[in-house]
C-alpha cells in the first residue's frame, strides 16, 4: 500500500508544461529521493501534492487522500518546501509554540521536536541569530511538530556545510528507521547514496527512471 500516489499528474503554466502525467508510488518506511535537474519539475510536483498548487489534470495523494481532504494534515505529513521563506524573528521555541497553538497540537511537542533536529539549547535564542544549519534544523521541527507518518524535503541540504549534511542524512536514516515514510527532492545524484532506499527520476517534467537506487545507479 503506497503512502504517497502520483496518478498523471500534468501541471502547465501557460504553454509551459512543468510537469508531465507524473505517475509514480512510494512505498512507507522507506527513504525516496526524488532526483532531476534544475528545472525538471521536483517543486512542482510536490507543491501539487501538498495542496499548494492546482495540478492541471491528473491527482496525487497522500494516504489516499488529497491533501484538502486529510482529517489531520500535520500528523499525516510534514513538510520543509525550498524557498519556506525567512521564520519570524523569534525564539525558536516561541515560533514552534505559535505553530503548534494555530494548527492545535499540544504545546508538549515543542520540547520533543526540538531535542529531535538538536536545537534544545538554542531553542530561547532568536531565530534571526541562527545559522542557515539551524534554520534548516527548525523547519524540520516544524514539520515533525504534528508526528506526521510522510516528511517531504525540498532540496533540503542546500546550503548546508558537510556536519549539516551529515546530520541530515543521518537524521532521515532514523526517521524511516522507524517506520515512517520520508520523500526528499535534489539535483545531485551524490545526495541520495546512503540515504535513499528508493530513486524517482524525472527529467523536463517526466518520470524516466524510478526504482531501488542500486539499481537506477548501475551502469552509470
Ligand atoms: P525543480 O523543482 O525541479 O527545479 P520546478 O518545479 O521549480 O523544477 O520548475 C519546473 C518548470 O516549471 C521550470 O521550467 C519552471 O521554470 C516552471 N515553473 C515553475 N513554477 C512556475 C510558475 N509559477 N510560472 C511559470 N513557470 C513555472
Ligand atoms: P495559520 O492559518 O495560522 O497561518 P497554518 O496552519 O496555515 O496556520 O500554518 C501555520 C504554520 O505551519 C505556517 O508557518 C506553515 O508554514 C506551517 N505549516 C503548515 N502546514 C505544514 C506542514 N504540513 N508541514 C510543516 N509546516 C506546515
Amino acid at each position: 500500500e503506497p503512502v504517497i500516489e502520483f496518478k498523471g499528474v500534468t501541471k502547465r503554466y501557460g504553454a509551459k508544461t512543468a510537469v508531465d502525467a507524473v505517475t509514480f508510488a512510494v512505498r512507507p518506511g522507506r527513504v525516496t529521493g526524488f532526483l532531476g535537474p534544475n528545472g525538471a519539475g521536483k517543486s512542482t510536483s510536490l507543491r501539487v501534492l501538498l495542496g499548494l498548487d492546482h495540478a492541471t489534470s491528473g491527482e496525487a495523494l497522500i494516504a489516499g487522500k488529497r491533501y484538502r481532504d486529510l482529517t489531520f494534515p500535520l500528523r499525516t505529513v510534514g513538510a520543509l518546501l525550498d524557498g519556506a521563506g525567512p521564520v519570524p524573528d523569534r525564539r525558536g521555541a516561541d515560533h514552534l509554540a505559535w505553530i503548534a497553538r494555530s494548527n492545535r497540537i499540544p504545546r508538549s511537542r515543542v520540547g520533543e521536536v526540538l531535542e529531535a533536529v538538536g536545537l534544545t539549547d538554542a531553542a530561547r535564542q532568536r531565530t534571526g541569530r541562527y545559522s542557515l544549519g539551524m534554520r534548516q534544523r527548525l523547519g524540520i521541527a516544524t514539520a515533525l511538530l504534528g508526528d506526521p507518518e510522510v516528511l517531504i524535503l525540498d532540496e533540503p541540504v542546500n546550503g548546508l556545510d558537510p556536519d549539516g549534511i551529515r546530520w541530515i542524512r543521518s537524521f532521515l536514516r532514523g526517521y524511516a528507521g522507524r517506520g515512517r515514510t520520508v520523500l526528499l527532492s535534489s539535483h545531485l545524484m551524490t545526495e541520495m547514496a546512503d540515504t535513499a532506499d528508493d530513486v524517482v527520476v524525472i527529467a523536463n517534467g517526466r518520470i524516466v527512471a524510478d526504482g531501488a537506487l542500486a539499481d537506477i545507479t548501475e551502469g552509470h
